[in-house]
């Protein structure tokens, strides 16, 4: 997708230390991290958000729920614990419209909002 920052990233336009890489998603931190360890998760196929998901992409959606609980090991979150988080659209507060998930972790979190 044409001026999507996600996709250029994922195109290797824009250089990112790639944390994570397997052929559907990408890892890579994020710009401005709200928390000590602060991953972006994010799919190589261009999809909007949650609800541009379609029914082909059950076993993607799956595999971003795996490649976060092997980042959370790698990066020693699994036990002390973290956030997956997925923001839609306007309300949830959605800037880069580019399905990704953020991992939070490294700190004890406050709540969601
Ligand atoms: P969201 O509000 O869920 O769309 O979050 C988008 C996230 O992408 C924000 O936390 C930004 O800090 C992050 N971000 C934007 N551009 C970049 C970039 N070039 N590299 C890494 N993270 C980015
Ligand atoms: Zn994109």
């Amino acid at each position: 997708m044409e001026n999507c920052i996600f996709c250029k990233i994922v195109n290797k336009e824009i250089a990112s230390e790639i944390l994570y890489e397997d052929d559907e998603l990408i890892a890579f931190y994020d710009i401005n991290p709200m928390a000590p360890v602060h991953i972006l998760l994010v799919t190589k196929k261009h999809v909007a958000n949650i609800s541009d998901l379609s029914d082909d992409d059950h076993a993607l959606a799956c595999r971003v729920l795996f490649a976060a609980k092997e980042l959370a090991k790698k990066f020693n979150l699994d036990e002390s614990g973290f956030r997956l988080a997925l923001n839609n659209n306007a309300d949830g507060g959605q800037e880069v419209f580019h399905l990704h998930a953020h991992i939070l972790g490294g700190k004890k979190l406050g709540k969601m909002c």
